[in-house]
């Protein structure tokens, strides 16, 4: 059947060896025995923690005290672990000299966090492609302009929309924001291209580094790219904290994006009984509140073992997972791989398909029950960019060897697999 065949291609990594630093590191593996009892392929959405990233955890668990608040020995250590998290989080991201790196709870804080730091005015460039966390925050604030860019479908033209919106850009502070890899196909976006636009333009620009840096190295200054967000939970740290690294200037101007304690200097009563406040100009600016210091050493952790294990493994690894799969669901004429950039755009080991007259839940939720593969469906926060996938036609008609489905047979969504350290 169509499912056993899709089951079949997306189950043939289960016969790969593991991946020699991380992949004996991983605490939730590929589970097989001779059969693939359970395969977990969504590391797309989260990524099971290393064993190493536990293992600091555990580690510094019965020592951690609340952090630039304490004069007691575990106060101290905390403060310490947690400051040279900032050093790692930094050395592991490339970053220049005087970048900030602003601890928060996601991709999807960071970016905010971003949007709420913007100056007002600001002109902002986002393709209609992009995840929510990227496409939504500006929509929060009434006094910036939305610049939405239609979906581009090579590298190529993506910066040529680029460069044709930005000339006609208004004077005054811009923005460009822009995935480094996008979580429905995997695919690498330009981003040096992008950035050396956006700074010929005088616009500065964010990377969504949320699946671009668990699968791919990432640097900011050889990028040139002013920000970068991502996610402890998909670089195998648990959930809840996250990252937005970059320029300073943005942050400090703007007011603090939590207000509280930490994020104050000196708060004065004044004479007509209101309080002044001077707030700090370095990152704990914008981390009011007792931060989550275990969240923020376990993501320096797991920057240090990729540090360490560098990504050339892991790139070829998933590059040769994604090929045995595609090659997998080209044997099922049914299923239709989908790609914005063409079948030879680089991409990560994140791939999403639909299988003509099936719906892509069913088909998704038929992969766990009956073959033990665990993948995604939906739109994958990404509503647009999916809906223009799904309703464009192939490059070349037949290219996929699936054909087109007749009107009200297409799928409303699509099934993801994706890869990491672990597969
Ligand atoms: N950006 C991309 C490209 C993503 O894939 C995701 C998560 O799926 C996010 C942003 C948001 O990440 P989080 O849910 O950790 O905030």
């Amino acid at each position: 059947s169509v499912i056993a065949s899709a089951a079949s291609a997306a189950s043939s990594v289960a016969a790969c060896e593991p991946l020699p630093v991380l992949g004996g590191d991983v605490l939730v593996p590929l589970v097989t025995g001779g059969e693939v009892t359970y395969a977990a392929l969504d590391y797309a959405a989260s990524a099971p923690a290393l064993r190493r990233v536990w293992d600091d955890i555990a580690a510094y668990a019965p020592y951690y005290g609340s952090v630039h608040r304490g004069a007691g020995y575990l106060s101290q250590l905390s403060t310490d672990l947690f400051e040279n998290s900032r050093k790692d989080v930094a050395a592991f991201l490339g970053c220049r000299e005087d970048d900030q790196v602003v601890f928060t709870r996601s991709t999807t804080d960071s970016l905010n966090l971003l949007a709420a730091v913007a100056p007002r005015g600001t002109e902002v460039f986002v393709f209609e492609t992009e995840h929510h966390a990227s496409l939504l925050p500006w929509e929060q604030r009434e006094d910036v302009t939305v610049r939405y860019l239609s979906a581009p479908r090579s590298p190529r033209q993506a910066v040529e929309t680029l460069e044709k919106a930005l000339a006609g850009r208004a004077e005054g502070p811009a923005l460009v924001c822009v995935t480094g890899a996008s979580n429905v196909t995997g695919e690498l976006w330009p981003v040096r291209e992008l950035a050396a636009a956006a700074h010929a333009h005088g616009a500065r620009i964010v990377l969504d580094a949320a699946q671009l840096a668990p699968h791919h190295p990432v640097d900011i200054a050889a990028a040139d790219v002013d920000w970068v967000a991502f996610s402890g939970h998909k670089l195998y740290a648990p959930f809840g904290a996250g990252v937005l690294a970059g320029r300073a200037d943005w942050l400090r101007a703007a007011r603090p994006y939590l207000a509280g304690g930490g994020a104050s200097r000196k708060v004065t009563r004044r004479d007509d009984g209101g309080v002044d406040v001077e707030w700090h100009t370095t990152a704990a600016r914008h981390e009011a509140g007792s931060p989550n210091v275990i969240g923020v050493y376990a993501i320096a952790s797991a920057c240090r073992a990729l540090t360490e294990a560098g990504f050339e493994g892991l790139v070829a690894r998933e590059r040769e997972l994604i090929e045995k799969v595609r090659a997998g669901l080209a044997e099922v004429p049914e299923v239709r791989v989908l790609s914005l950039f063409g079948d030879d755009a680089p991409r990560v080991g994140v791939l999403s398909f639909v299988v003509e007259g099936w719906n892509s839940s069913h088909f998704a939720a038929a992969l766990s029950a009956e073959y033990g593969i665990g993948v995604r469906d939906g739109l994958f926060c990404a509503h647009p960019l999916v809906r223009t996938l799904l309703d464009s036609e192939p490059d070349e008609p037949g290219e996929c060897g699936a054909p087109e489905a007749a009107p009200g047979e297409r799928s409303l969504n699509a099934i993801r697999v994706s890869f990491g350290a672990g597969t």
